[in-house]
């Protein structure tokens, strides 16, 4: 599948503001926003006055990045949310926090995100009892979600996560660290979303 493999920083950059996209080196001084929090290029340190497309579009490309998405596949939750009831940008988001990648990094069992599909890729992940090796694969409320590393993986793993023992799990995933299991106690809400982001920007967007 398709995948971003350009520089994280620069993202973030340009759309300036910390998008955690990198794992423990975003919680250290070595973070590009801490020394370079302009737009790179040429031209970044200028001010310049945004368009409204080019406002929609930024939000657009932040929840892309965020959730590491190509466009297609964007595109495709997008008309998913809009088909169905309630409200499109709500869905949206909704959509994109019950991938399972998401759901496992959430648990807190991976850095980052690019971590967290990694893990699923290698099919490290079950649910329900049943091995899940597709990062966009879509929770539902009451699975049970396993991560399946061996010991000694297990053991490097947790070192890796020291730096990030006091993330908060959202209260709509209950996880038994002991055991590496994840329940979804219900789905995700607008409000469990935890950064910011104006949805309705990107159905405006999608809605020319
Ligand atoms: Fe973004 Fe900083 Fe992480 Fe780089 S290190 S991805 S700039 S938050």
């Amino acid at each position: 599948m398709a995948r971003y493999t350009g520089p994280s920083c620069k993202i973030c950059r340009r759309e300036g503001e910390k998008l955690f996209l990198k794992g423990s080196r975003c919680y250290t001084a070595k973070c590009a926003m801490e020394n370079r929090d302009f737009r790179p290029g040429e031209h970044g340190r200028r001010r310049h006055r945004s368009s409204d497309y080019a406002v929609q579009l930024r939000e657009k490309q932040k929840v892309r990045a965020v959730y590491g998405i190509m466009e297609k596949q964007f595109r495709n939750y997008f008309k998913k949310a809009d088909r169905s009831k309630g409200v499109t940008g709500e869905i949206l988001l909704q959509l994109l926090e019950r991938r399972l990648d998401n759901v496992v990094l959430r648990m807190g069992f991976a850095t980052s995100r690019k971590h967290a599909r990694q893990i699923v890729n290698h099919g490290n992940v079950t649910v329900n009892g049943h091995r899940v090796d597709i990062s966009s694969y879509t929770i539902n409320a009451e699975d049970e979600i396993k991560i399946n590393y061996n010991k000694e993986a297990l053991k490097k793993l947790k070192k890796e996560l020291e730096v990030f023992e006091d993330r908060d799990v959202p209260d709509w995933i209950t996880v038994d660290k002991k055991n590496n299991i994840g329940i979804i106690n219900r789905l995700p809400q607008r409000e469990d979303i935890p950064f910011s982001v104006e949805e309705q920007l990107i159905v405006e967007l999608y809605s020319k």
